[in-house]
């Protein structure tokens, strides 16, 4: 069954696809430079409306019950108000992440607007996720406010919608459409793995090993086979866990993604091609994947 779309998300989806913008933003930001545009091209200026009072907060935080925005959100310092904001835009693992998130984020907020997508097709990259997330954020933000959001280093080249030019486009875009300055955090100064191990050596917080980050989960479980549960695999291997140990994972040395990941990551080292990936997760990965070959 398809995902049922707000007519706003449609509208965006339509002129998206007339403009080819997915395509372009996964190479480089023209896409949502385009986007901007024609969101900006308004016939009139729009005279002021009163909404009714609205809870606004210093620092927003986007939470997907994964490991990165547990981390992010546990490690925060206190500036002043602070939130959690699960968003449930329709993916099929929803209701595990949103059972994580109401467990273990005290005070989290829920929102839900399904985008329209077909998992099929998009193979987990879903056109549109950030814009629609960053959005979402910014409506529970104060003007010199910041919104976290748990993308981490190696995982963004220099486009895509976890891009630091991507960040910097929406952050002018608010501005410009709504006067209100606002900043966004990402986590971008270590790889997943050294985020793990940081944060259980600085912490000592094992619970993080049971955040929720699968595609294809069964009957509530982690699948132990889809590329999400693998990345957490190995993140927990990198952090000295006893990965087969955990209760989630007993069979994850079976990891169907294993031999494909491991050639796409020892592929960008000896091309030297780190458009897609990090030179730094590259070599952290296939280190931590020759450990788990060994155990085999
Ligand atoms: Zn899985």
């Amino acid at each position: 069954m398809g995902f049922i779309a707000s007519a706003i998300t449609n509208r965006i989806a339509e002129a998206a696809e007339s403009y080819n913008l997915y395509n372009s933003l996964t190479e480089n930001n023209a896409g949502l430079k385009t986007l901007l545009k024609i969101s900006l091209d308004m016939p009139e200026v729009s005279t002021p409306i009163e909404f009714e009072a609205w809870p606004e907060y210093d620092d927003v935080y986007l939470v997907s019950g994964g490991m990165d925005s547990y981390i992010q959100w546990n490690m925060r310092g206190y500036r002043g108000d602070a939130v959690a904001i699960f968003v449930n835009y329709g993916q099929p693992y929803a209701q595990q992440e949103r059972d994580f998130v109401k467990e273990n984020f005290p005070g989290a907020m829920h929102h839900t607007n399904l985008l329209p997508h077909d998992p099929k097709e998009t193979n987990h990259i879903i056109p549109f996720r950030n814009l629609y997330l960053l959005s979402v954020a910014n409506q529970w933000v104060k003007d010199g406010g910041v919104i976290h959001i748990g993308a981490v280093a190696g995982e963004s080249g220099e486009g895509g919608d976890k891009s630091d030019e991507f960040f910097k486009q929406f952050i002018e875009f608010i501005y410009k459409t709504e006067m209100k300055r606002i900043n966004i955090f990402d986590m971008k100064t270590k790889t997943k793995n050294d985020w793990l191990r940081t944060y259980l050596e600085v912490k000592n917080d094992y619970n993080v090993l049971n955040t929720f980050s699968c595609f294809q989960p069964k009957e509530g479980l982690p699948c132990q086979h889809c590329k999400a549960c693998l990345r957490k695999c190995i993140a927990m291997v990198y952090a000295g866990q006893e990965v087969k140990a955990h209760a989630l994972y007993p069979d994850i040395l079976k990891n169907k993604y294993m031999g494909e990941y491991y050639k796409a990551m020892s592929d960008a080292l000896i091309k030297h091609d780190f458009s897609h990936y990090t030179q730094q997760r590259a070599r952290q990965d296939t280190e931590v994947l020759d450990i788990i070959g060994t155990w085999k």
